[in-house]
């Protein structure tokens, strides 16, 4: 009886080499009516031209979890050239990886060629670096070889129109079904290959709410520092995805615990000892994924300012202790922060621009007097500034009352304005420029006659 059961337990976990295991059109829930018409066109197209055509990834994965995929991507026997002929208006993409861009209507879908092994081919374009990264991966193989060069087991699932059925050669299903995060093949060999697969493995999990299986996850601490090796062009791309999908909190948590956040945010990761610091990161994420909840706008511009600002602050004070008036020392802050966190993941100038201005109006938020609480709010980055001002009393660095000010000034009317300005004059404050005065870092001359 107990030896039963501890047989059984064996069985349980160690899984079982899955080999190639195809889910009829019975056996599982997904129908063609759940995919995009564009990826149906695409799919008919190729097979039609005698080529082989799967929609693979995040879409049939997605489907299984019964969610709605954002996108589709199909692979294909079919070489790039050879499926470009078959989509006007194509293009190919990348040179590590060369994928098709096929547009139909409005949509793009991305067509793969099947990846095969490095080892055999006569095409043999692989190409590694000395860290054992992947530097071209576009040698071609069959449907099996693709499975195996994927990521997860999850994300290694195709299915097809041509016979309805599920594609499974790595055990894909079951680790859905147990809500699994596995990478195919050794972990340490295919984080090696291509480090960004260790975000990705965060990514699902946080975004899936999944497990990361033990031996995936067990590499990703010690080799966390391979994200150096990384394009901070490539990295700023994941961090959007890791970040401003909906799932940032928790993302974030998790990034934490393996010691990847370190590599993307070293100068966040070093004050995350400050309660303040943390908290506002945490707010900063948490505020991000609900507005993504509502459908609201959200900008990286905010989330940077956020996640950098425990770093800027703690770098202008230390300027201003040493004698530099606090206007200058926040624009040197700034600098060097920005900067020191390029090397790490680029911010494209669209975003550490208004990042900046969130940054300089907060100290602007206090100067209220004459008509300037009118003219901050007229500011383009005010909106963004006010709630980044909010996020600060909210985490305790800040004393709560601006904020409160601030929220009843955007509702009331012009005399109620004026009243709220009066009234802050009395009492001597809604000045708070007098660090500002004169400074290299005040661009706008001060109006003659400034009431304080
Ligand atoms: P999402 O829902 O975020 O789009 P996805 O699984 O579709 O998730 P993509 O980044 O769109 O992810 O990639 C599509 C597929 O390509 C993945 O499912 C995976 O099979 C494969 N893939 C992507 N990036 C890698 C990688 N770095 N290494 C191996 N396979 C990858
Ligand atoms: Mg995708």
């Amino acid at each position: 009886m107990l030896n039963s059961l501890i047989s059984s337990i064996k069985r349980w976990r160690k899984p079982a080499n899955p080999g190639p295991r195809v889910i009829a059109r019975s056996d599982h829930s997904i129908s063609r009516r759940d995919i995009s018409r564009a990826a149906l066109t695409v799919m008919k197209r190729l097979q039609e031209a005698g080529f082989q055509a799967y929609i693979v990834g995040g879409g049939v994965r997605d489907l299984l979890l019964g969610g709605h995929p954002k996108d589709f991507d199909v692979a294909t026997d079919a070489t790039p050239e050879q499926a470009k002929q078959l989509f006007r208006g194509s293009r190919i993409v990348g040179r590590r990886f060369r994928i098709l861009h096929a547009r139909i209507g409005r949509e793009v879908i991305e067509v793969t060629t099947f990846r095969g092994h490095h080892s055999d081919g006569e095409e043999h374009e692989a190409q590694q670096s000395e860290h054992g990264m992947l530097l071209r991966d576009n040698v071609y193989g069959d449907l099996q070889s693709d499975a195996v060069r994927r990521d997860f087991t999850v994300n290694a699932l195709y299915y097809t129109t041509n016979g309805f059925a599920i594609h499974d050669y790595t055990g894909g299903v079951r680790d859905i079904e147990q809500r699994l995060i596995r990478m195919i093949g050794d972990p340490v060999t295919r984080y090696k290959e291509d480090p960004v697969r260790m975000l990705r493995a965060v990514r699902f999990a946080a975004k899936l709410d999944f497990n990361i299986e033990d031996k995936t996850a067990a590499p990703l601490t010690e080799l966390a520092p391979l994200l150096r090796n990384i394009a901070p062009a490539r990295l700023f791309d994941e961090v959007l995805k890791l970040l401003m999908s909906g799932h940032g909190e928790r993302t974030f948590e998790l990034l934490r615990q393996y010691r990847l956040w370190h590599h993307l945010f070293p100068d966040n990761a070093a004050r995350l000892d400050d309660p303040a610091a943390l908290e506002l990161t945490r707010l900063a994420l948490r505020n991000t994924d609900q507005r993504i909840r509502e459908e609201m706008r959200v900008t990286p511009a905010f989330l940077y300012a956020a996640l950098l600002w425990p770093a800027v602050n703690a770098e202008q004070q230390k300027l201003v202790d040493r004698g530099t008036p606090p206007v200058p020392a926040l624009a040197q802050a700034a600098q060097k922060i920005t900067s020191s966190q390029l090397a790490h993941t680029a911010i494209p100038k669209r975003f550490s621009i208004p990042m900046r201005e969130i940054w300089d109006l907060q100290s602007r938020l206090s100067q209220r007097g004459g008509n300037r609480a009118q003219r901050q709010s007229e500011h383009p980055r005010f909106r963004a500034a006010y709630d980044f001002l909010l996020l600060r009393e909210q985490c305790g660095e800040l004393e709560p009352g601006l904020g409160q000010w601030w929220t009843e000034f955007q509702q009331a009317d012009d005399e109620q304005r004026q009243q709220m300005v009066r009234k802050l004059q009395r009492s001597g404050s809604g000045s708070g420029n007098r660090r500002g005065r004169g400074s290299r870092g005040g661009r706008r001359r001060r109006p003659p006659k400034a009431a304080e």
